[in-house]
């Protein structure tokens, strides 16, 4: 069923109770051109990318869990291109790209909503620092605006301008950058994939690689073997245990990062806010819960629950932020496993295992990458080779120092 004003207005004259399952649940073949393993944003985004944009619909994408359960439905829902570095910049701002049509093309509402994207500067020298990151930004035709505080004023009133240790100075603004409902947007790539001939297989999780004579021959699953001409992994904070399955041992370290929602409010804030004397970011949901988070535990851990230290050191900057804060009742808190690369960038790539295909190292940034991410490693599988967007997103560059550092933070994946 298409989605529309019509199929909304005749499934409300019964009820709801016409509408179909949004994808299908099929009995398993014994063999696939394609396995995508993790069935998060970008395998589905992948999968679907693969029977669209290359014919390739013998796809199929295994998840252990449920669609939506892992950091696709817990990350904070922020989408934005404002990198500076040439290997960045024109992936991300293909992804936002992507994400403008996104809803159209998939036929599904993910509420992208473009509110704006704000980084505080609270010194002279991160001043010169966003200038030139929004420089860069602006060389590559992508939006760009450096507020001074008077601009800051007018876009977000509720900030402590005036904190003695870090008084605002001004902003950089991407107006394009904003939010997006985030467990959509798994529901609406698995409906399409689905309708274009793609199997998605929950609760199913691949428990080895099939490795014949160097080449990956399939997967092998609870329910027994499954072979494939080729295999993609993108298991976002599983990345490293999964890619030990085929011998590969990655340059990634899994730390957590948790979320909070407040109780829902009166409209707050309108766009994305993000501090700049901390790590801590702001927005509000359309049901009104303000939305932030912060940093990493900073320690390993696949647990997805936070830790306490880190609860504190969210909430004590982000009402250094915003003082008005502190009156507000949080609702819930949750974590995710993030993938954290030794230079914050992601990895798109081939491997040392012939038809195995890598996905991963999204440390906490890889919600907004996901239409791009399943475009480029869609063509990687197909193709066999990077798409220009993804050439420089290899694990070879942690070997020959060719790394993508945008943060300057050096190999510490912590501080990434
Ligand atoms: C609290 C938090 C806030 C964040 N905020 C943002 C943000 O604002 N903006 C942004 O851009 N990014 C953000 N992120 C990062 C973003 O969510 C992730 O980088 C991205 O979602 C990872 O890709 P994915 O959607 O494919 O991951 P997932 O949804 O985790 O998908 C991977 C899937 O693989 C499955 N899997 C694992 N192992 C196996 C196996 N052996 N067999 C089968 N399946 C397997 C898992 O169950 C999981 O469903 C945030 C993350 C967190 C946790």
């Amino acid at each position: 069923m298409r989605y529309s004003v019509f199929s909304l207005a005749r499934a409300a004259l019964n009820g709801h109770k016409s509408w179909p399952q949004a994808w299908r649940d099929h009995a398993l073949r014994d063999r696939y051109r394609v396995i995508v393993v993790g069935g998060g944003g970008h395998g589905l985004a992948t999968a679907y990318y693969l029977a669209k944009n290359h014919n390739i619909t013998d796809v199929l994408v295994l998840e252990r869990g449920y669609i939506g359960g892992g950091n696709v439905g817990r990350n904070t829902t922020i989408i934005r291109s404002n990198y500076m570095l040439p290997a960045n910049e024109p992936f991300y701002e293909h992804s936002l790209k992507l994400w403008e049509g996104l809803a159209q093309d998939l036929n599904f509402n993910m509420m992208v909503s473009q509110r704006g994207v704000l980084n505080l500067y609270h010194s002279d020298s991160q001043r010169d620092a966003f200038a030139r990151r929004g420089n860069a930004m602006r060389l590559c035709g992508v939006d760009a605006e450096l507020l001074d505080v008077d601009g800051v004023r007018k876009y977000a009133p509720l900030l402590d301008f005036d904190n003695a240790r870090f008084p605002v100075q001004g902003g950089l603004l991407q107006p394009r950058g904003g939010t997006v409902r985030h467990d959509a947007v798994a529901w609406g790539y698995a409906r399409a994939a689905d309708r274009l001939g793609v199997h998605i297989a929950q609760t199913c999780e691949v428990t080895g690689l099939v490795i014949e004579g160097g080449r990956v021959a399939g997967v092998e699953t609870p329910h027994g073997r499954i072979l494939a001409d080729k295999v993609g992994l993108a298991v976002a904070g599983n990345t490293s245990l999964v890619a030990q399955m085929a011998g590969i041992e990655l340059p990634i370290e899994t730390h957590l990062l948790t979320a909070f929602v407040s109780e829902g409010l009166k409209p707050f804030i309108d766009g994305v806010v993000t501090f700049g004397a901390g790590h801590f970011y702001l927005s509000q949901s359309d049901k009104g819960g303000l939305v932030f988070g912060g940093d990493l535990d900073g320690y390993n851990s696949y647990s997805q629950r936070g830790g306490l230290a880190e609860i504190d050191h969210v909430l004590t900057a982000g009402i250094a932020m915003v003082p008005a804060m502190s009156r507000v009742r949080m609702l819930r808190h949750w974590a995710g496993r993030m993938d954290m690369t030794m230079d914050g960038s992601p990895i798109i790539c081939t491997t040392p295992v012939e038809n195995l295909f890598l996905n991963g190292g999204w440390c906490y940034g890889g919600f907004k990458a996901t239409p791009a991410s399943g475009w480029c490693f869609a063509h990687t599988i197909a193709a066999g080779e990077p798409h220009p967007l993804n050439r420089d997103f290899t694990i070879e560059r942690f070997r020959t120092g060719r790394v993508i550092d945008e943060k300057g933070a050096g190999p510490r994946p912590w501080l990434q």
